[in-house]
């Protein structure tokens, strides 16, 4: 048994715009080792990745593939689940849909917010807005607090100062920013979905001033 929970990211994923006006991405990959010893990968990258995420499951982190007992992937872009076919053995958390290996279905009552535990102390949630269906992994007992690891509603750390980042590549803006807030409000650390981890203390949140107490959202925001 480990003392913590331990987040490993296993690809730092990347978007920027080609010379030619064209979106290069690939999304962060993360490696969940729980204290009980349950391993759970958050996004696969795109298949363009599979040998690199195989060197850093099996030659760094020392894991068989088949000991991957869930794959969680944050929405369904194809830079997200393009390597799913490596882990024959996990358990898929994908949109809604949760399957076995061998494809059977779990039923989850995700419409009514009910959070998914994988164990006592990480769970998914629903966070749309980045598309309709969107997943975020919470990793509570680490060694830096709460880990948010949460796909796209975070781009990366640049999002958080320049809002136009996410919202180009938003599905439902205000839906977003709601979900946002939350992981704000809960996490010290998130992990985007295509760049590096940062802290939220970092950041200073700034209420808008429009905002009441149930609609509060963190739209100013300052590096402090
Ligand atoms: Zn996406």
């Amino acid at each position: 048994m480990r003392p913590r929970n331990e987040v490993h990211i296993i690809n730092v994923g990347h978007f920027r715009e080609t010379d030619y006006g064209k979106i290069d991405a690939n999304s962060t990959c993360t490696l969940i080792q729980s204290k009980l010893g349950v391993n759970i990968i958050v996004d696969t990258g795109g298949p363009w990745i599979k040998s690199k995420l195989l060197r850093e499951i099996t030659k760094i982190h020392k894991l068989d593939l088949e000991e991957i007992h869930y794959v969680v992937c944050t929405h369904g872009h194809p830079d997200n689940i393009g390597n799913l076919n490596l882990f024959p053995k996990a358990k898929i958390v994908l949109g809604y849909d949760i399957m076995n290996p061998g494809g059977v279905f779990d039923f989850h009552d995700w419409k009514s917010g009910k959070l998914y535990k994988i164990t006592g102390t990480i769970y998914v949630m629903t966070t749309p807005g980045h598309t309709d269906l969107d997943l975020s992994v919470i990793v509570k007992e680490t060694s830096e607090g709460t880990v948010a690891i949460c796909g796209d509603l975070f781009i990366n750390v640049d999002d958080m100062e320049d809002e136009t980042l996410w919202k180009e590549n938003s599905t439902y803006p205000e839906l977003q920013e709601e979900n946002r807030t939350k992981i704000l409000s809960l996490a010290d650390v998130i992990v985007p979905g295509h760049g590096d981890k940062f802290r939220v203390d970092e950041f200073e949140l700034v209420a808008d001033e429009d905002d009441d107490e149930l609609h509060q959202s963190f739209s100013n925001v300052r590096l402090k």
